[in-house]
């Protein structure tokens, strides 16, 4: 029995480290890859519900690596997160998309951007001033940026959350709930919360096809989001058909599929010729 125990535990133990030093592996990897540029930005495009009229994008991140290739974020946003490598990887996103907004504006192309910001670097010690400070640099008025935040930041405490939500705000930037209606303090940020945003999620969406009772919750979260001054943008759009139903429910900005995928920036170019002529 004892001989058996003592096996197991050894095993255990084995198997922790094993993945405690993949984890160390792929953070060395993250802050590598970051000091060697290897990772870029995707955009996709946000379209106006009532005119078809190109607002501007959502700028996510990719990561090309020399040998795997293109890693997606699900792959590895979650230890960045979880390591706090996230911050510098979200400063360098802002960096870059501020330099890609400088030139469309430069150029008289005056396209809104939206960044995912993670709870942890949300909440993170001075983090707006920050944030400011490289807009400032890149020569970007931040009124033309959006971040993008999930409803886990609300499991924070509410007046902490609410003050970093003003300062935002005060610097001229913009608060979009992302994910909106799949985190189960939704209404908490209706509420109390000062953003100017939600972002309502696919799955709300992309119901619309084939369940009647679907479209009865985006409707009541864009008239519930109309009633309170908020914008609403639906993401996930795939059809024809979920872009007209969307447009006559109210919606104000659309993004999906049906439209584009994120690309990157040279494709991006040639699909806003397109898209715009
Ligand atoms: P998200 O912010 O909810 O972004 C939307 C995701 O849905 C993107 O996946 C996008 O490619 C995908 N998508 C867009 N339109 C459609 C559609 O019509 N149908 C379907 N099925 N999917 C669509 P992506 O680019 O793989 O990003 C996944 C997630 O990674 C993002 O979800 C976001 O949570 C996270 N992420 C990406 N960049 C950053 C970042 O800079 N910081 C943080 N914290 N998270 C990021
Ligand atoms: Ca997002
Ligand atoms: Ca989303
Ligand atoms: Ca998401």
């Amino acid at each position: 029995d004892r001989h058996v125990q003592r096996g197991g535990i050894a095993f255990y133990e084995e198997e922790m480290g094993e993945k405690a030093t993949a984890r160390l592996t792929l953070e060395m990897n993250l802050r590598k890859g970051l000091a060697l540029n290897e990772f870029t930005l995707y955009y996709q495009p946000k379209i106006e519900a009532s005119t078809g009229k190109l607002k501007g994008f959502e700028g996510l991140m990719r990561w090309i690596h020399p040998k795997q290739g293109l890693i997606p974020p699900l792959d590895f946003i979650p230890l960045a997160e979880s390591t706090g490598v996230i911050i510098a990887l979200e400063e360098w996103a802002l960096e870059a998309a501020c330099r890609q907004l400088k030139t469309w504006h430069d150029a008289g192309r005056m396209y809104q951007l939206a960044l995912n910001l993670s709870a942890r670097h949300f909440l993170s010690d001075g983090v707006v001033e920050k944030l400011a400070h490289i807009v400032k640099e890149m020569g970007v008025c931040p009124n033309y940026l959006t971040f993008e935040i999930t409803e886990s930041v609300g499991m924070e405490n509410q007046q902490h959350v609410i003050e970093r939500f003003v300062a935002f705000r005060e610097q001229g930037f913009s608060i979009s709930i992302d994910d909106f209606g799949t985190g189960f303090s939704a209404f908490v940020y209706l509420k109390h919360y000062p953003i100017h945003e939600i972002k309502i999620d696919r799955q709300f969406i992309q119901v619309t096809d084939n369940d009647p009772t679907g479209n009865v919750i985006v409707q009541s979260i864009i008239e519930l989001a109309r009633g309170l001054g908020l914008k609403t943008v639906c993401e996930g759009i795939e059809t024809t058909d979920q872009r007209d139903t969307l447009r006559s429910l109210g919606c104000d900005e659309m993004q999906g599929y049906l439209f584009s995928r994120p690309l990157p920036i040279d494709e991006l170019e040639t699909w806003i010729d397109d898209y715009d002529t």
